[in-house]
């Protein structure tokens, strides 16, 4: 059984209990982040903790995130779980103001703090050799999407619908171009320039997609950031999404058209061993 964390206590998973009042439970009034564990280390830690604090500011939350206390219960819950490859899942809410109410509640009302462990395999999967297929679907999700709340229902209908479809994951589009993936940035490759949608509030402010292009950069590819259609993905020679926990994944079929040669194209590769031996030499 699962160690967890909860509002600072270690608890066993079943003995983790949270109130029916809280408002990420009625109003999914919560934001969340998702750090990768390789080797029993932290990927991109510093990376989740600032994007942790800029989404609570943003929701008006005035809490102020302590990086070293939330590194020292990341540690904490890889030990006591003996995580060596997987991800810790970190979520807080505007807490339980003892009763159901839209406005926000007296600003000293504790937050709740849950953070859990999940094994998975993050390197070595058969996605870095098959790739994955995606299909496209209007993106419905609400104007902030670079906040990262648990409102995640449309990106859960998205996912069902790929694999209603024989595919893997949903590529969301908005007025013809893809904003991004369920739980993941977006990417295509065209003679050998590397495309991606610019940041803005369209799209969450990916950790590993900051990480990429830098190691894009590394390796002098070109990179241009601006939004792309679903047709140009269509006939793009390469396509690949990230995430903390997926790195980078090749895209090899988008709506049943393959993408370049239905494979793992060049570029994805090497950018994924690139991500990984620097965020390995960085990870904490
Ligand atoms: N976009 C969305 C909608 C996501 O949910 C995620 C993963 N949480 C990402 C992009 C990738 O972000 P990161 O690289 O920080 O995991």
């Amino acid at each position: 059984m699962r160690t967890v964390y909860l509002n600072g206590n270690y608890v066993p998973e079943n003995e983790a209990h949270i109130s029916v009042f809280d408002r990420g439970f009625l109003f999914a009034d919560g934001v969340y982040e998702v750090t990768t564990v390789l080797n029993g280390k932290l990927i991109g830690f510093d990376g989740h903790i600032e994007r942790l604090q800029r989404s609570l500011t943003e929701l008006g939350y005035k809490h102020k995130v302590d990086r070293e206390e939330m590194l020292a219960i990341h540690r904490e819950l890889v030990e006591r779980n003996t995580l060596e490859q997987g991800m810790i899942y970190l979520q807080m809410t505007r807490g339980n103001p003892g009763d159901r109410d839209f406005a926000f509640p007296p600003e000293d009302t504790p937050l709740t703090v849950v953070l859990f462990t999940q094994e998975k395999q993050i390197i070595g999967t058969s996605v870095e050799s098959e790739g994955l297929k995606v299909i496209s679907i209007d993106d419905l999700r609400w104007g902030r999407r670079d906040i990262k709340t648990v409102q995640l229902l449309y990106p859960s209908l998205a996912k069902m619908e790929a694999k209603a479809q024989g595919a893997d994951d949903a590529w969301m589009v908005q007025e013809g171009f893809v904003t991004e993936g369920t739980s993941n940035n977006a990417y295509i490759v065209k003679g050998g320039k590397i495309i991606t949608r610019n940041l803005s509030n369209d799209i969450l402010h990916g950790i590993t997609r900051k990480s990429v292009l830098a190691c894009a950069k590394l390796l002098q590819m070109e990179v241009e950031e601006r939004p792309f259609t679903i047709e140009e993905a269509y006939e793009a020679d390469e396509a690949f999404a990230t995430s903390a926990s997926g790195f980078t994944n090749p895209i090899v079929e988008i709506d049943g058209n393959k993408v370049g040669t239905g494979k793992p194209g060049p570029v994805g590769d090497r950018l994924r061993a690139l991500y990984i031996e620097e965020n390995l030499k960085a990870a904490i």
